[in-house]
């Protein structure tokens, strides 16, 4: 019996129970491409960090629950930490003589540019993530 996870993961949508990875990578995808968790076809913002309310082609409204990207924090916490660190052993790199401090101070100005996108990222995985786990509740309120 596969977790409602791994359903999520490994089964197509309405494939009937047959177990196939196209659910995966078509969710990867989608991702990638900031697409609806549920028709993987309509986009998820209009703007750089405005969301479409509902899906503009299915109509599955993005914000299931109020509150509800509150739990996108967690995942941007986690794209955003390894980002940071990845552009300070990049100045590291460029300037190996330059101290902790400083490097983290060059580090921050090159890292703000990169928070909307980590931004955008973490609202499309969370909700792909809830998705997954939690296909059953619809949409909306
Ligand atoms: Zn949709």
């Amino acid at each position: 019996m596969l977790s409602p996870l791994a359903k999520g993961l490994f089964l197509k949508q309405g494939g009937g129970g047959v177990a196939s990875r196209s659910g995966l990578f078509r969710t990867i995808e989608s991702v990638v491409r900031q697409r609806c968790p549920r028709c993987h076809g309509g986009r998820m913002f209009l703007g750089w960090v405005r969301m479409y309310a509902a899906c503009p082609v299915c109509r599955y409204v993005f914000e299931r629950e109020p509150g509800y990207f509150v739990g996108a924090m967690y995942v941007s916490y986690a794209l955003a930490v390894p980002t940071l660190i990845l552009v300070a052993v990049l100045v590291h790199w460029l300037w190996p003589n330059w101290s902790g401090l400083t490097i983290l101070g060059a580090a921050l100005p090159l890292f703000l540019p990169l928070a909307p996108i980590i931004f955008r990222y973490s609202r499309v995985i969370w909700a792909h993530l809830d998705w997954m786990v939690d296909p059953s509740a619809g949409s909306g309120y």
